[in-house]
């Protein structure tokens, strides 16, 4: 199978090879100075400020969004949520788990979060925003720049989940006034999936310090401590944390978090440009989309998005990403994050010319 979802994606040899050996013991001097190679690589991606820290914690992505959650804030607070998709809807939900007075800013699916809408929360004593960097279920990016204006202009602790964003689209803690961001490692990592990662700056720690989450596995206080010395309160995925140095290492040495950015354009151009002639329409419009997926609409309104995942799947041996929900049977996704050849490329885009030629496109 070629897999073009956003995640678990394609993993280079290097990581297969890492992934088939023992796992060491991991309470070591060894250990411990692999996690701070790690620490200080991602705070680098990142481009976070040099009080950085950073949090491995084993659990999937949204693991990551809820430690934060729960970390960052507590009921004194009061959040902006911008839920534009599957991803800004879980963050609502996480806010209501935990108790965490917030306001939802709803947009419409596909569509981008503007000064304007954002020019309507200015000044009301919101103390925290919620935000996804890129959110995957519609493929939109949204513009950080904006965001981060209004964050730093407005006293606000800004967290990010650039999970599905992180290496594919542009991200500098620094610039875009960022707080903490987290991604996860099925993504553009594309390392196996169960681990998230959190970048914090200095005043995301100092909340960690004051906040007293009700959990122990989720205590960023606890991690963050373990932390100095390289190691975690409980067993991670120790394979995965191999992996990961190993293709951080491999990222800085490759030209770093531009030359990676640049390589997700690039690929992701390519594709919508050799897809151009196909009855097949970009659900986001071309200048708001992320360099990490491409939603897809079938031009024809007799063609089910889901039929086309399918017959990818059982004829062609090509996974794309379905949607859930309302969209199930108008929009599907390409991702491009991943260990993906030139020529897998050319396969789906072969395979889309023969749904055509066929009458099922
Ligand atoms: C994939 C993803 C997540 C995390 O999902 P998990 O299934 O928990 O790994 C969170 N946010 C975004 C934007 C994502 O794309």
């Amino acid at each position: 199978m070629t897999n073009f979802t956003v995640g678990p994606v394609q993993m280079d040899e290097e990581t297969r090879r890492i992934g088939s050996e023992q796992i060491p013991y991991f309470r070591t001097q060894e250990f411990s100075a692999l996690m701070r190679e790690n620490e200080a690589l991602l705070r680098a991606l990142f481009d976070a400020p040099a009080d950085s820290r950073a949090i491995f914690l084993t659990g999937s992505g949204t693991a990551g969004m809820e430690g934060g959650v729960m970390n960052f804030f507590t009921h004194d607070d009061k959040v902006l949520v911008v839920n534009g998709g599957s991803f800004g809807h879980r963050f609502a939900e996480l806010c209501a788990i935990h108790e965490i007075p917030f306001t939802e800013i709803k947009l419409e699916f596909g569509k981008p979060l503007t000064k304007e809408i954002l020019s309507q929360y200015e000044n009301l004593g919101y103390t925290g925003m919620l935000v996804q960097l890129c959110e995957t279920s519609s493929g939109i990016l949204y513009d950080m720049n904006i965001v981060g204006d209004f964050c730093e202009r407005n006293g606000i602790f800004l967290f990010v989940d650039a999970v599905s964003g992180f290496l594919a689209d542009r991200l500098s803690m620094k610039e875009m006034h960022i707080n903490a961001a987290v991604t996860g490692s099925q993504k553009a990592l594309a390392l196996p999936p169960g681990m998230s990662f959190t970048v914090l700056d200095g005043t995301a720690v100092s909340r960690c310090e004051k906040t007293r989450p009700r959990s122990l596995y989720f205590d960023y206080q606890m991690c963050l401590k373990d932390g100095e010395r390289g190691q975690t309160p409980f067993t991670p995925a120790v394979g995965t944390l191999i992996q990961l140095n190993a293709r951080l290492r491999g990222i800085e040495k490759s030209g770093g978090i531009s030359a990676m950015n640049r390589a997700a354009k690039e690929r992701a151009d390519y594709f919508r440009r050799r897809i151009a002639h196909l009855p097949l329409r970009m659900f986001v419009a071309p200048e708001n989309a992320s360099n990490c997926v491409t939603a897809l609409c079938p031009a024809r309104p007799d063609v089910g998005a889901h039929r086309i995942f399918e017959i990818l799947k059982d004829e062609y041996g090509i996974w794309v990403c379905p949607n859930a929900g309302e969209y199930a049977d108008k929009v599907f996704r390409v991702g491009h994050i991943g260990h993906i050849t030139q020529e897998e490329t050319d396969k789906l885009i072969a395979a889309f010319e023969d749904l055509a030629r066929r009458g099922i496109l």
